[in-house]
């Protein structure tokens, strides 16, 4: 059950992204190039626009950055990719949103950290000028906290709250209030000085599984706005991955979530679409939503000696990925599809039969025959060294004659 909040519209080139609401749970993700450099950027966030990111967020850090703002528009747009673009603010945002106004209209939304506004008198200056150029603009803002950069006055305010408390909390229950209180004072001074209610999304991101749980549980608790996940530093590869996983699956589960990063450290030279694939994949394997057809494989085992099998689900999965682009104009409700790859009898069959389309792959000793079964059917037997091909003519041919534009308005 998705907890009740208000709901966010961000908008891009005449197209509307809601988070928040009875509005999906949207994907974002971020770039990693230097935001100056007009083509690398541009090329990076159309990169993740096609892999399926809903909004990208770039670091808007210098007057270069944001100078080149309406170049990566305007690049973009030749380029036909319209996806709504997060300006990410620390230190000087207030300067550079003020500086350059065409930065300042064309990002979708801005996203301030109130731990790196400034410090003392400037600090409440220098955040109601970015909300009040949010306001001008109409844009939303998420008010991001992090416990890396941690608003250190008013960690001081809560710490000698909690001296002063009989039975004082621990040093782990002080930090997860700290973070709290700073999204939702921020949140409410943000609407005193002229941001609607409905135009402010929060998020407190720590880098710890449990962490993250527990504060986006308070903070879900505490307020109705719509709260962006993700759990900062998440790490490398798998560990990364795991992380992710476990902390967004427990909290979506409950209805906490409204938008969701997932933050990897990509491999030198990784492709940084893989922080889009695994948000998806959390929200898809969760029933959540619906972006790409599943392959649904076995892991093999002593059965299948052959690496045919894997090679297979392997080929499948890249190829659905990549039709997705294409195919999610011209079939909507492919999305939904199932396709098994199977590597013996002992589930091959059964399996195959659940999904769209199946195939099961002769394991070790078995005759070399690869029944394909269609809507639970047993449609054709494959043999020789093309079933790699033949099957994806299978899988296409279904696409094609199941779904389209058509079926999907009837
Ligand atoms: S379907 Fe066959 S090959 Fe695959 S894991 Fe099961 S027994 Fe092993």
């Amino acid at each position: 059950m998705r907890r009740a909040s208000r709901m966010a519209v961000i908008r891009c080139d005449g197209k509307e992204v809601r988070i928040g609401g009875d509005a999906p749970v949207v994907v974002q993700s971020m770039t990693n190039t230097d935001t100056a450099d007009v083509i690398g950027t541009a090329i990076q966030i159309k990169e993740l626009a096609r892999a399926g990111s809903e909004m990208v967020r770039i670091t808007v850090n210098t007057p270069e950055a944001a100078a080149a703002v309406p170049h990566i528009h305007e690049q973009l747009l030749r380029m036909d990719v319209s996806v709504p673009l997060v300006g990410d603010f620390h230190y000087n945002g207030h300067k550079l949103l003020s500086d350059y106004p065409e930065c300042a209209r064309l990002l979708s939304k801005y996203r301030i950290n109130p731990g790196n506004v400034g410090k003392g008198a400037k600090r409440d200056t220098q955040f109601a000028q970015m909300i009040e150029i949010a306001c001008r603009y109409d844009k939303p803002v998420r008010i991001g906290v992090n416990w890396g950069s941690l608003d250190q006055e008013l960690l001081a305010r809560i710490m000698d709250e909690n001296a002063a408390r009989a039975n004082p909390w621990t040093a782990q229950a002080v930090m997860y209030e700290a973070l709290v209180t700073s999204a939702i004072e921020n949140a409410q001074r943000a609407e005193e000085v002229g941001l609607a209610g409905n135009k402010i999304i929060l998020s407190c991101k720590v880098s710890g599984v449990q962490d993250l749980i527990a504060v986006y549980r308070e903070l879900s608790r505490r307020c109705d706005y719509p709260l962006h996940l993700g759990l900062t530093e998440a790490g490398m590869g798998s560990k990364g991955i795991v992380a992710s996983t476990a902390a967004l699956s427990v909290l979506l589960q409950e209805g906490i979530g409204d938008t969701i990063r997932i933050s990897l450290t990509p491999e030198p030279g990784g492709d940084r679409t893989k922080e889009v694939v695994v948000g998806q994949e959390i929200l898809q394997t969760m029933g959540l939503r619906k972006f790409t057809p599943m392959v649904i494989a076995c892991p093999g085992c002593g059965r299948t000696t052959s690496t045919v099998f894997q090679e297979l689900a392997d080929r499948i999965q890249t190829y659905l990925r990549d039709q997705m682009p294409v195919w999610k104009k011209e079939y909507p409700g492919v999305e939904a599809m199932n396709v098994a790859v199977m590597g013996c009898i002992v589930n091959g069959p059964g399996e195959s039969k659940h999904a769209n389309i199946g195939i099961s792959l002769p394991g070790t000793g078995e005759s070399p025959a690869a029944p394909v079964f269609v809507d639970g059917e047993k449609a054709v037997t494959l043999r020789g060294d093309n079933i790699a091909e033949e099957f994806q003519a299978i899988v296409l041919d279904y696409v094609k004659t199941h779904y389209s534009k058509e079926k999907s308005a009837a």
